[in-house]
């Protein structure tokens, strides 16, 4: 017998990874997406023969949620994850370092690559040393860590310019989607502690080996309907009202009506406040209090091979992360590399001329044999609201999963899950949620006191 019915509303990979946990647990589930596919923010489409992702995706081994996920959707063979963190650090002319793990614990694992690293000093390796020990002590749950930008503790720690702009930079960009002098304090910290600086090898770094939504959207869809989870694609949400005799009613032009004790909402944070009833207590303009953060991916099509290196980082130069995209996009000959700009609000509205003109003078400054290989095709890919601003004053925006409604419930990786936006927070954000949509149908109702909105 049921435990009761459950409808979740988003299928990226939280009301995914949401949708399932309420299966396991027993609930009738239904999961509505907008789109004709899932997957959400994380997606790849077809163009031109090729199947490109709408953006470069990684994870790392402490992202245990996500990796788990993979494994319910049997899509380990998808993923790699490398063995030890490695990562070379291109500069434009020649520059050539690399950020290398060793077998010693953290956080001596990244000491032996950094006393080698060529883009700093030895002061400011010191200075680094004594930085990244002082950052391991930050509570990340103070309020006040979370009131100063990530940039002004560096500046109170010595950091040089050339240190925040060839180390902290390189980290904190892509993983919170704002530079240093924008992101909070205590954002920055719980990256750096659970990434970099608590488990040697919680840093190792994986990513796709196939198009995003081979994995987010064909096997996701396959797992859901393993688990008896009703999947209704193209099923746009416009209504949500809690119900007199409980439960509530949920619609849509394509849905009709649904009617679930629990509901899951598990969408971005716009929309999740166009669909929440005011009664669900989320304060007034917390999407806009979140604000968002663009992200630019440029893809580079050249006729052969211009970059050794699976993945590589970049400084000194706007370039930030290159990706070898080559098999999973099916390219047969040449490489494809993929160019990951985070915190890319300045060029989002650069048209795509503009892009190449600018950044294949940067792929052949740090890339040689790209200077003299054909560009067989140049496109861009662009994400404006890609995730949401963790700035100063961002975690207190952020709700838990439990609304002031019993069984309304909502997820994201916008939600307080800790974590900055990323496939990680989304994933664990789905689980809080599915919890709380499990209790809520056992009849374990909070009192609005125990809500954990702010108000
Ligand atoms: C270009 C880019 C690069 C990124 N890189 C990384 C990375 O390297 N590593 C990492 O961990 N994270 C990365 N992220 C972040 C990560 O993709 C997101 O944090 C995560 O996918 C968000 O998942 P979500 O389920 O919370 O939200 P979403 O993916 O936004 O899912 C919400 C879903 O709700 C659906 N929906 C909207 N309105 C309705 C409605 N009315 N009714 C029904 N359904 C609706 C939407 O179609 C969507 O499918 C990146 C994001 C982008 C955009």
């Amino acid at each position: 017998m049921s435990r009761g019915r459950v409808t979740v509303i988003g299928g990226g990979l939280a009301g995914i990874a949401a949708a399932l946990e309420c299966a396991a647990g027993g609930a009738d589930v239904s999961l509505l997406e907008a789109r004709g596919r899932l997957g959400g923010a994380a997606y790849s489409f077809h163009r031109d023969g090729l199947e490109v992702d709408n953006g470069q995706h990684v994870f790392l081994r402490c992202c245990t949620a996500y990796r788990q996920l993979i494994e319910r959707l049997d899509a380990q063979a998808l993923v790699t994850l490398q063995p030890r963190l490695s990562v070379a650090v291109l500069a434009p002319g020649g520059g050539r370092g690399c950020l290398r793990r060793t077998g010693l614990p953290a956080p001596l694992h990244l000491a032996a690559s950094l006393a080698r690293y060529p883009y700093i000093g030895w002061r400011e390796r010191l200075a680094l040393a004594l930085a990244m020990r002082r950052l391991q002590a930050v509570d990340v749950n103070a309020s006040e860590a979370d009131e100063v930008t990530f940039g002004r503790w560096l500046a109170g720690q010595r950091q040089s310019r050339n240190a925040v702009e060839t180390v902290w930079e390189l980290i904190t960009r892509p993983t919170l989607n704002l530079g240093v002098n924008e992101a909070s304090l205590a954002q920055a910290a719980q990256v750096f502690q659970v990434g970099l600086l608590s488990d040697a090898a919680a840093g190792d770094i994986g990513w796709a080996l196939a198009p995003l939504s081979e994995i987010h959207d064909r096997a996701a869809a396959r797992a859901l309907t393993r688990a008896g989870v009703r999947v209704r694609l193209r099923s746009s949400v416009r209504a949500l009202e809690p119900e007199p005799a409980g439960g509530f009613r949920v619609s849509g032009p394509t849905i009709g009506e649904e009617h679930a004790e629990a509901v899951i909402v598990a969408l971005g944070p716009a929309r999740a406040r166009q669909i929440l009833p005011a009664a669900a207590g989320l304060p007034r303009g917390f999407d806009t209090a979140l604000g968002s953060s663009a992200i630019i991916n440029l893809h580079v099509v050249y006729d052969r091979p211009v970059m050794e290196h699976r993945f590589a980082a970049t400084v000194r130069t706007p370039l930030q992360w290159i990706f070898d995209r080559t098999r999973s996009s099916g390219l047969r000959g040449g490489q494809y590399l993929a160019v990951s700009l985070s915190a890319a609000d300045a060029e989002r509205h650069d048209t795509a001329a503009e892009l190449r003109a600018r950044y294949l003078p940067e792929l052949a400054a740090v890339l040689p044999a790209a200077a003299t290989a054909k560009v067989r095709d140049f496109f861009v890919t662009r994400e404006h609201a890609a995730t949401f601003r963790a700035a100063p004053g961002a975690r207190a925006w952020r709700p838990g999963p439990r609304t002031r409604l019993g069984g309304l419930v909502v997820a994201g990786a916008w939600t307080d899950t800790g974590w900055p936006a990323t496939m990680e927070g989304a994933v664990r954000s789905g689980q809080a949620a599915a919890a709380a949509a499990l209790a809520a149908l056992d009849g374990v109702r909070r009192a609005p006191d125990q809500a954990s909105v702010p108000v």
